[in-house]
Protein backbone atom coordinates (compact mmCIF):
# COMPACT_ATOMS: atom_id res chain seq x y z
CA UNK A 1 0.00 0.00 0.00
CA UNK A 2 1.46 3.07 -1.09
CA UNK A 3 -1.41 5.66 -0.29
CA UNK A 4 -4.95 5.95 1.24
CA UNK A 5 -6.96 7.74 -1.22
CA UNK A 6 -9.98 9.49 0.48
CA UNK A 7 -13.48 7.79 0.44
CA UNK A 8 -16.38 9.91 -1.20
CA UNK A 9 -18.95 6.97 -0.33
CA UNK A 10 -18.51 3.10 0.82
CA UNK A 11 -20.74 0.30 0.43
CA UNK A 12 -20.99 -1.23 3.71
CA UNK A 13 -22.64 -4.11 5.24
CA UNK A 14 -22.86 -5.36 9.11
CA UNK A 15 -21.72 -8.30 10.45
CA UNK A 16 -23.44 -10.77 12.05
CA UNK A 17 -22.15 -9.14 15.18
CA UNK A 18 -23.25 -5.55 14.30
CA UNK A 19 -19.63 -4.59 12.95
CA UNK A 20 -19.37 -2.31 9.78
CA UNK A 21 -17.37 -3.67 6.63
CA UNK A 22 -16.32 -2.07 3.64
CA UNK A 23 -16.43 -4.24 0.54
CA UNK A 24 -15.98 -0.86 -1.35
CA UNK A 25 -15.84 2.78 -2.02
CA UNK A 26 -15.75 5.60 -4.33
CA UNK A 27 -18.16 3.58 -6.42
CA UNK A 28 -20.42 5.55 -9.14
CA UNK A 29 -22.26 2.30 -10.45
CA UNK A 30 -23.08 -0.77 -8.37
CA UNK A 31 -24.34 -3.03 -10.65
CA UNK A 32 -26.63 -5.85 -9.73
CA UNK A 33 -26.35 -9.63 -11.59
CA UNK A 34 -29.61 -11.67 -11.08
CA UNK A 35 -29.78 -14.91 -13.62
CA UNK A 36 -32.26 -17.44 -13.57
CA UNK A 37 -29.99 -19.92 -11.35
CA UNK A 38 -29.12 -19.81 -9.13
CA UNK A 39 -33.21 -18.77 -8.24
CA UNK A 40 -33.37 -14.92 -8.30
CA UNK A 41 -33.37 -13.52 -5.02
CA UNK A 42 -35.03 -10.56 -5.46
CA UNK A 43 -34.90 -9.58 -1.46
CA UNK A 44 -31.38 -9.42 -1.61
CA UNK A 45 -31.21 -7.53 -5.11
CA UNK A 46 -33.57 -4.98 -3.21
CA UNK A 47 -31.11 -4.69 -0.42
CA UNK A 48 -28.31 -3.89 -3.27
CA UNK A 49 -30.49 -1.43 -4.49
CA UNK A 50 -30.93 0.41 -1.03
CA UNK A 51 -27.70 0.44 -0.29
CA UNK A 52 -26.48 2.00 -3.88
CA UNK A 53 -29.16 4.92 -3.22
CA UNK A 54 -28.02 5.08 0.31
CA UNK A 55 -24.46 5.71 -0.76
CA UNK A 56 -25.03 7.94 -3.69
CA UNK A 57 -24.05 5.07 -6.50
CA UNK A 58 -26.15 4.32 -9.51
CA UNK A 59 -28.10 1.03 -9.13
CA UNK A 60 -27.39 -0.92 -12.55
CA UNK A 61 -29.75 -4.14 -13.10
CA UNK A 62 -27.93 -6.92 -15.20
CA UNK A 63 -29.74 -10.01 -16.37
CA UNK A 64 -27.71 -12.34 -17.06
CA UNK A 65 -27.83 -15.97 -18.78
CA UNK A 66 -29.95 -14.82 -21.11
CA UNK A 67 -28.80 -17.63 -23.23
CA UNK A 68 -30.59 -20.11 -21.24
CA UNK A 69 -33.87 -18.57 -22.87
CA UNK A 70 -35.46 -18.51 -19.37
CA UNK A 71 -38.50 -15.92 -19.50
CA UNK A 72 -37.82 -12.28 -17.82
CA UNK A 73 -38.87 -11.94 -14.23
CA UNK A 74 -41.47 -9.41 -13.55
CA UNK A 75 -39.87 -7.91 -11.11
CA UNK A 76 -37.02 -7.11 -13.68
CA UNK A 77 -40.44 -4.69 -15.09
CA UNK A 78 -40.19 -3.37 -11.95
CA UNK A 79 -37.13 -2.17 -11.92
CA UNK A 80 -37.77 -0.64 -15.45
CA UNK A 81 -40.93 1.35 -13.85
CA UNK A 82 -39.05 2.79 -11.22
CA UNK A 83 -36.40 4.25 -13.59
CA UNK A 84 -33.44 1.40 -13.42
CA UNK A 85 -31.63 0.47 -16.39
CA UNK A 86 -31.40 -2.95 -17.15
CA UNK A 87 -29.10 -4.64 -19.02
CA UNK A 88 -29.57 -8.15 -20.51
CA UNK A 89 -26.63 -10.28 -20.98
CA UNK A 90 -24.79 -13.54 -21.69
CA UNK A 91 -21.61 -13.93 -20.58
CA UNK A 92 -21.58 -16.99 -22.23
CA UNK A 93 -22.75 -15.97 -25.90
CA UNK A 94 -21.36 -12.67 -25.41
CA UNK A 95 -24.77 -11.10 -26.00
CA UNK A 96 -25.18 -8.08 -24.41
CA UNK A 97 -21.70 -7.30 -23.46
CA UNK A 98 -20.67 -4.06 -25.28
CA UNK A 99 -24.05 -2.60 -23.51
CA UNK A 100 -22.80 -3.13 -20.19
CA UNK A 101 -19.49 -1.87 -21.10
CA UNK A 102 -21.08 0.87 -22.55
CA UNK A 103 -23.37 1.24 -19.01
CA UNK A 104 -20.76 1.08 -16.64
CA UNK A 105 -18.41 3.74 -18.98
CA UNK A 106 -14.98 5.05 -17.64
CA UNK A 107 -16.69 5.52 -14.06
CA UNK A 108 -16.18 2.72 -10.92
CA UNK A 109 -18.49 0.41 -10.69
CA UNK A 110 -18.66 -3.40 -8.83
CA UNK A 111 -20.46 -6.32 -9.67
CA UNK A 112 -22.47 -7.84 -6.82
CA UNK A 113 -25.30 -10.45 -6.66
CA UNK A 114 -25.70 -14.30 -5.23
CA UNK A 115 -22.86 -16.61 -5.69
CA UNK A 116 -23.41 -18.09 -9.18
CA UNK A 117 -25.26 -15.43 -10.65
CA UNK A 118 -21.84 -14.85 -13.07
CA UNK A 119 -20.30 -12.22 -11.72
CA UNK A 120 -16.65 -13.56 -12.46
CA UNK A 121 -17.58 -14.70 -16.04
CA UNK A 122 -19.19 -11.07 -16.61
CA UNK A 123 -15.45 -9.97 -15.44
CA UNK A 124 -13.82 -11.79 -17.85
CA UNK A 125 -16.22 -10.77 -20.24
CA UNK A 126 -15.51 -7.20 -20.02
CA UNK A 127 -11.75 -7.20 -18.92
CA UNK A 128 -9.37 -9.17 -21.39
CA UNK A 129 -6.16 -9.95 -18.54
CA UNK A 130 -8.44 -10.75 -16.00
CA UNK A 131 -8.47 -14.50 -15.33
CA UNK A 132 -11.33 -15.22 -12.28
CA UNK A 133 -11.66 -18.68 -11.81
CA UNK A 134 -15.28 -19.44 -12.60
CA UNK A 135 -17.19 -21.92 -10.05
CA UNK A 136 -19.63 -24.32 -11.09
CA UNK A 137 -23.43 -24.30 -9.51
CA UNK A 138 -23.50 -27.10 -6.79
CA UNK A 139 -25.97 -29.89 -8.10
CA UNK A 140 -27.15 -30.74 -5.00
CA UNK A 141 -28.46 -27.17 -4.20
CA UNK A 142 -28.46 -25.38 -7.81
CA UNK A 143 -26.42 -22.75 -5.31
CA UNK A 144 -23.47 -21.09 -6.29
CA UNK A 145 -19.98 -22.22 -4.86
CA UNK A 146 -18.36 -19.31 -3.22
CA UNK A 147 -15.76 -18.88 -5.72
CA UNK A 148 -14.23 -15.29 -4.75
CA UNK A 149 -12.77 -14.86 -1.52
CA UNK A 150 -11.26 -11.19 -1.63
CA UNK A 151 -12.24 -8.09 -3.61
CA UNK A 152 -10.45 -7.15 -6.55
CA UNK A 153 -10.16 -3.70 -8.68
CA UNK A 154 -9.77 -4.60 -12.55
CA UNK A 155 -8.32 -1.58 -14.08
CA UNK A 156 -10.77 -0.64 -17.10
CA UNK A 157 -9.39 0.65 -20.49
CA UNK A 158 -11.77 3.70 -19.88
CA UNK A 159 -10.26 4.44 -16.40
CA UNK A 160 -12.25 2.98 -14.26
CA UNK A 161 -12.08 0.25 -12.31
CA UNK A 162 -14.57 -2.67 -11.76
CA UNK A 163 -14.39 -4.61 -8.71
CA UNK A 164 -15.21 -8.20 -8.09
CA UNK A 165 -17.25 -8.91 -4.86
CA UNK A 166 -16.57 -11.58 -2.52
CA UNK A 167 -19.02 -14.52 -2.74
CA UNK A 168 -21.83 -12.60 -0.50
CA UNK A 169 -24.65 -15.18 0.21
CA UNK A 170 -26.41 -12.27 2.45
CA UNK A 171 -26.43 -8.38 2.78
CA UNK A 172 -27.53 -6.35 4.59
CA UNK A 173 -26.74 -2.37 4.26
CA UNK A 174 -25.51 -0.63 7.23
CA UNK A 175 -28.37 2.63 8.40
CA UNK A 176 -26.85 5.48 10.42
P1 LIG B 1 -20.14 -15.88 -9.69
O1 LIG B 1 -20.17 -16.76 -8.49
O2 LIG B 1 -21.29 -14.91 -9.66
O3 LIG B 1 -18.84 -15.20 -9.92
O4 LIG B 1 -20.45 -16.81 -10.96
P2 LIG B 1 -19.45 -17.50 -12.00
O5 LIG B 1 -18.97 -16.51 -12.99
O6 LIG B 1 -18.43 -18.26 -11.23
O7 LIG B 1 -20.45 -18.48 -12.77
C1 LIG B 1 -21.21 -19.48 -12.11
C2 LIG B 1 -21.67 -20.50 -13.12
O8 LIG B 1 -22.58 -19.90 -14.05
C3 LIG B 1 -20.54 -21.12 -13.97
O9 LIG B 1 -20.84 -22.48 -14.16
C4 LIG B 1 -20.63 -20.35 -15.27
O10 LIG B 1 -20.13 -21.08 -16.36
C5 LIG B 1 -22.13 -20.12 -15.38
N1 LIG B 1 -22.45 -18.95 -16.20
C6 LIG B 1 -21.95 -17.69 -16.05
N2 LIG B 1 -22.47 -16.86 -16.99
C7 LIG B 1 -23.30 -17.61 -17.75
C8 LIG B 1 -24.15 -17.32 -18.88
O11 LIG B 1 -24.23 -16.20 -19.41
N3 LIG B 1 -24.89 -18.36 -19.36
C9 LIG B 1 -24.85 -19.60 -18.82
N4 LIG B 1 -25.61 -20.54 -19.38
N5 LIG B 1 -24.07 -19.91 -17.77
C10 LIG B 1 -23.31 -18.93 -17.23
Amino acid sequence: VTAVLERRNALERSDNRGKTEVLAANLDTLAIVIAPEPKADFFIADRFLCAAALMGARGLVVWNKIDLNRPEPPEIDQYRALGYAVVAVSSKSGLGIAALAGELGSGNSMLVGQSGVGKSSLINCLIDTADVSIGGLSSASREGKHTTTASFAHHLGTGGFLIDSPGIRDFAPVIN
